[in-house]
């Protein structure tokens, strides 16, 4: 593709100073709307993350994007609408399988892959011929979306590779002076972002894990994981989904995960704390002192509070940072995911050596 990656400001030479953050009301909608349709790009809060938009159908708008976030372009985004009447128009197919799981889990956290329409720009789709549709259950998404008229594409609004945005604070430190406009809508209830599933003939294929679980899609099918959910993608593997490809929601710290639970995980965390001055501890339900922090006893408390702990972990300036091995099942797949990135599938494994307890 001829589109190049800068990892400069979206507006080159007219570099603003300043990004202007309003909180979600009619307004800062209609605002948001009207920006929206000259092409600008805005930050719009969603229940799972907050997303970088732009109107998914402008080739010039949605590069923007890529440039704004330094993503790579192979990378596709995916299309938000707003309601049923929106899906046609982008899409060549809709298999049953995905009018019943639209039915059930659309608005919400679940994004479905389809054969794409020639309405959808191939920089949208990454170069590929499908189109990746979700539609959010955020009201003020929404309410944006309906005031625009049109879809919008909207990643997650970080700079690519750093951990997502939960709230609109995450945003600033990211893309101030980069956009014109973010909204504030409070912090993310889901806390990670949408599950993306494809269709494999009669199968729900899921090619990342998130808020709809695996367990809630197998009412509608058979369901199977991604390979690549769990493990790393040999080099130059050829994976499904391009975003499993990358480096994902690092911190500059190093990150482990740590296959170890109660107090084999904290007394090994101890242990290394007292030769590593700048290294902290997520600990599922650990009481919070000294190098230890909470990130919540249950899946979904962990989905909420991952992302902010770890860019939390940077303003603490930790080098390393331990985190306690997450469920595998239910939400719990999708912190396992998320963090296997962010520790670039780096785990300890302490279960093995000394035994569980
Ligand atoms: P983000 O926009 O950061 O939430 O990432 C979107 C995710 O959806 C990435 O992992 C993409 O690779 C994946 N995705 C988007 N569109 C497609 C598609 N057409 N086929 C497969 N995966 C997709
Ligand atoms: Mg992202």
């Amino acid at each position: 593709m001829e589109y190049d990656i800068r990892r400069e400001p979206v507006y080159g030479s007219m570099r603003l100073d300043k990004t202007r953050l309003v909180p979600y009301n009619r307004e800062s909608a209609l605002e948001a709307a009207e920006l929206l349709k000259y092409g600008e790009l805005v930050a719009i809060p969603t229940e799972t993350v907050y997303g970088l938009a732009a109107d998914a159908l402008n080739e010039n708008a949605v590069k923007q994007i890529f440039r704004a976030k330094g993503r790579p372009q192979d990378n596709p985004l995916i299309v938000h609408i707003a309601s049923m009447k929106m899906l046609p128009p982008l899409v060549r197919e809709i298999p049953d399988t995905a009018k019943a799981l639209a039915e059930r889990f659309w608005g919400g956290p679940l994004t479905m892959i389809f054969p794409k329409s020639d309405k959808v720009p191939c920089i949208t789709s990454g170069g590929l011929d499908t189109v990746a549709v979700r539609m959010p259950a955020s009201e003020a998404a929404c309410e944006i979306i309906k005031r625009c008229g049109f879809p919008l594409a909207a990643p997650s609004a970080n700079l690519s590779g750093k951990p997502s945005p939960t709230t609109a604070r995450h945003v600033f430190e990211d893309m101030n002076g980069r956009i014109p406009l973010i909204i504030d809508g409070g912090e993310c209830e889901v806390g990670v972002e949408s599950t993306v599933i494809c269709f494999k003939g009669d199968k729900i294929h899921i090619l990342r894990p998130g808020g709809i679980t695996a367990e809630m899609l197998s009412e509608f099918g058979e369901v199977e994981v991604d390979r690549a959910v769990t493990a790393q993608p040999e080099k130059d593997e050829r994976v499904l989904s391009p975003g499993m490809k990358y480096k994902h929601y690092s911190p500059k710290a190093d990150v482990y995960v740590v296959n170890a639970h109660g107090k084999t995980f904290e007394e090994y965390c101890i242990k290394r704390s007292r030769f590593e001055n700048d290294l902290i501890v997520l600990g599922a339900g650990v009481a919070e002192r000294g190098v230890f922090h909470d990130y919540g006893s249950t899946p979904e408390i962990q989905a909420q509070r991952l992302f902010a702990l770890l860019r939390k972990a940077d303003e603490l300036g930790a080098k390393t940072v331990l985190v306690e091995m997450p469920e595998h099942s239910g939400m719990g797949l999708a912190v396992y995911n998320r963090l296997l990135r962010a520790a670039g599938f780096k785990i300890i494994e302490l279960e093995k050596e000394y035994g569980n307890n």
